[in-house]
């Protein structure tokens, strides 16, 4: 097996629960209460599973929406701050197989700059995992460049996790399964990604780190059509659209395990931006880890987008 590090690994800190249990209505309630325990659960069967990927360290997040779901500004950080400190306890007791990218209220960005200083600076966090829009705010906001420009100073990325759109486009009305994690997902995510892209975040904070899950949310694959249409609808960037995707974005599996789709990511984003992550609980972590161990590919690569390129972008040594 091929030495792992996962980074879009979730669980779930006591404070949060009421936000994540509204994604989970349309799953049965025994299947829902195994995931909260998967969620919950820091040094058993975590562990256990992790082993048996081959995956030395997971860098764990808050699964979504967390703090970004609530009203009150003020609550939203006050939260956030006791779940991170609830889950630096809980890593603290494996440093070596656990990590942590923070949790943020991005309704007030000062705080959630100020929040993810702390949770590096103290805490030994990687950086965040947002989760997608905030009640409808989108992080190419004017109002959240003060959390750009921490994690710029910081040099940590910023993960943007998918989440259910501010309203379901009608196209995706009346036709059972498309919804959610089939399509919609991933073209909330994407286009939040392009927000960021052609509104010119990256120019304003050009050493800004984005990680995208499932291989790029679509973006890999298009990256000659967004060069051209720019040109086409006059838009004002020092830089084409895909030089920002291929130089500010990294993309992680999260439970793709598919060749062609890893192989597109590849070849089009570089052999530096693509690295592994399970999604677990939410996709099998053994399943994922069997994947990176055998899919088709050069083994100094395959070593690479396993571990290596996440060991830089991370700062991790050991
Ligand atoms: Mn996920």
């Amino acid at each position: 097996m091929v030495a792992k590090i996962a980074l879009e690994e979730h669980c779930m800190t006591p404070g949060l629960i009421e936000y994540w249990q509204p994604t989970m209505t349309d799953v049965p309630a025994a299947v829902a209460d195994k995931v909260l325990g998967r969620l919950t659960d820091y040094s058993g069967e975590r562990i256990e599973i992790m082993d048996r990927a081959g995956i030395t360290r997971s860098i764990l997040a808050i699964a979504g929406p967390g703090v970004q779901a609530e009203r009150d500004p003020s609550t939203a950080v006050k939260r956030a701050r006791e779940s991170n400190d609830q889950l630096a306890a809980q890593i603290a007791k494996t440093p070596k197989r656990l990590g942590a990218f923070a949790h943020l209220a991005v309704q007030d960005a000062k705080a959630a700059a100020d929040e993810l200083e702390r949770c590096v600076k103290q805490l030994g966090f990687h950086g965040a995992m947002i989760n997608g829009h905030t009640r409808g705010l989108y992080l190419d906001d004017a109002s959240v460049y003060p959390l750009w420009e921490r994690a710029e100073a910081l040099g940590v990325p910023i993960y943007i996790h998918p989440t259910d759109p501010v309203v379901p486009a009608p196209v995706l009305d009346g036709t059972k399964g498309i919804r959610r994690a089939t399509w919609e997902w991933g073209f909330e995510t994407g286009s939040h990604a392009l927000r960021l892209v052609f509104g010119g975040t990256f120019d304003r904070f050009p050493k800004a780190k984005l990680i995208l899950g499932h291989l790029g949310e679509t973006l890999p694959y298009l990256l000659w059509r967004f060069d051209s249409r720019a040109k086409l609808y006059g838009v004002q960037l020092k830089r084409q659209p895909s030089d920002y995707i291929k130089d500010n974005i990294w993309v992680t599996l999260s439970g793709m395990y598919s060749a062609e789709p890893l192989q597109c990511a590849i070849a089009a984003l570089g052999r530096d931006r693509v690295m592994f992550s399970a999604d677990y609980p939410f996709e099998d972590a053994e399943g994922a880890g069997r994947f990176m161990d055998s899919t088709p590919m050069a083994e100094d690569l395959r070593k690479a987008v396993a571990h290596d390129h996440a060991a830089r972008l991370l700062g991790l040594t050991s």
